[in-house]
């Protein structure tokens, strides 16, 4: 049987998020784009409505939704603004890999801190000389006696100075490359680590990106999370269950940017009439109703698919790569139907083009999901 609809419990949750995008997020949207100011209070009102974490098994404090609510809740707040989208959204992120290779002890500790509190992790994997090659990262960690000590440093870390722990990936054996990594749980307070300035970005400039320092900092064991070696799959498996709401984030974007065009096509005259009556200009609209409609299928199908317990790595990488390239078009397209205007700090299709970009940049370019999804054609057919 195949079913597009969603259920009572979904609706619900999509109303939710809807309510919360138009009252909490969009009247403060611009504020945090100008400011840079992270959006802590809207973050608190969020968790208290239990619209963040909500990926957390029931048991660390969650409520153990799926992945496919998770996208129905991000579409809706990154149509209010992608920036503070993010910021909250950088949680799902940094404790997936606790999801999916964290024991019992590791998920009430770390997953049990986010559900308790209103609070932040981070993911920790880029770094100044190696984003997409992975391989290419310096930090180390260093067993000694029972702890492990980690030096290096990462670069472009979402909510890197709120954070209370980070997901580190450092190599154990740097002659093994892949094989030789391994995931850490560091509390941000351990002694050694510093956190860089706010880089201030081209869009998303509610979210807060940092580079972090790590010096002789010292973590016991039972922080590791899985074996030695097993960092590499544990921190790229992460992505599996993130891609498809950072792909539901970039239909949030598009979505709000075709609403913007079409009101604005409405009223908008030219040669005497509304300029929604030129073809070229609908026909711009049309193609983003189109393309939109097609990225939330392909974001649903990636989440459903692992929340049937399915491999869905290609499923993931097909939505986030056509998810990002439609949000960056149609953004672009909703300026070009604002014209001069659509090039204002006063209107809000600038805002939308200069978050639409990253899209096509962070957990994965639109290069490597490329690369991914031939891996996947040529390796598993
Ligand atoms: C705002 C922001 C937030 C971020 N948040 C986080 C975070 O929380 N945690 C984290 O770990 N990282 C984070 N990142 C880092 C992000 O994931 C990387 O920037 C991204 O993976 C690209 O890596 P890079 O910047 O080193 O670019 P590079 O890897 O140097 O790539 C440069 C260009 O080369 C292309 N390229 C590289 N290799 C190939 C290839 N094999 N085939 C074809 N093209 C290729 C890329 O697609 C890109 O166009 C964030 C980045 C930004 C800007």
């Amino acid at each position: 049987m195949l079913d597009f609809s969603l259920s009572d419990e979904q609706k619900q949750l999509q109303e939710l998020a809807r309510k919360f995008a138009k009252e909490e997020i969009i009247p403060k949207a611009a504020h945090h784009d100008k400011t840079g100011e992270y959006p802590h209070e809207i973050a608190k009102k969020a968790w208290e409505l239990g619209l963040m974490n909500t990926h957390v098994p029931q048991e660390n404090g969650g409520l153990g939704l799926g992945v496919l609510e998770g996208c129905i809740i991000t579409e809706e707040m990154a149509y209010g603004c992608t920036g503070i989208c993010t910021a909250m959204e950088a949680n799902s992120l940094a404790s997936a890999p606790v999801i999916v290779a964290g024991n019992d002890e590791q998920k009430k500790e770390f997953l049990g801190l986010l559900t308790s509190e209103p609070k932040f992790a981070a993911y920790c994997v880029t770094e100044p000389g190696a984003g997409s090659d992975v391989s290419g990262i310096r930090t180390q960690a260093k067993k000694v006696g029972s702890d492990y000590v980690i030096n290096g440093s990462k670069m472009w870390i979402t909510n890197a100075s709120v954070a209370s722990w980070f997901f580190v990936l450092a190599y154990t054996d740097p002659t093994a490359k892949h094989k030789g990594m391994s995931g850490f749980l560091v509390p941000a307070n351990t002694p050694g680590i510093t956190v860089g300035k706010k880089e201030w970005n081209m869009g998303q400039r509610a979210s807060d990106t940092r580079g972090i320092t790590f010096d002789d900092v010292k973590i016991p064991e039972k922080y590791r999370l899985g074996r030695e070696g097993d960092g590499f799959k544990i921190a790229m498996s992460a992505f599996d269950h993130t891609r498809p709401a950072v792909s539901s984030g970039a239909v949030g974007l598009a979505r709000r940017a075709m609403d913007e065009a079409i009101q604005y096509s409405q009223s908008r005259k030219a040669f005497g009439q509304p300029i929604a009556h030129f073809q070229a200009v609908s026909f711009m609209i049309a193609d983003m109703a189109k393309d939109i409609e097609a990225a939330r299928l392909l974001v649903h199908k990636a989440a459903w698919t692992i929340d049937r317990g399915e491999r869905n790595t290609k499923f993931a990488a097909f939505a986030k790569a056509f998810c990002a390239d439609t949000a960056m078009r149609v953004a672009t397209d909703a300026v070009q139907v604002f014209g001069g205007y659509g090039y204002s700090e006063e209107y809000p299709v600038e805002k939308l083009m200069r978050d639409a970009k990253i899209y096509q940049i962070y957990e994965g370019t639109s290069q490597i999901q490329r690369l991914i999804i031939a891996k996947e054609i040529f390796e598993r057919g």
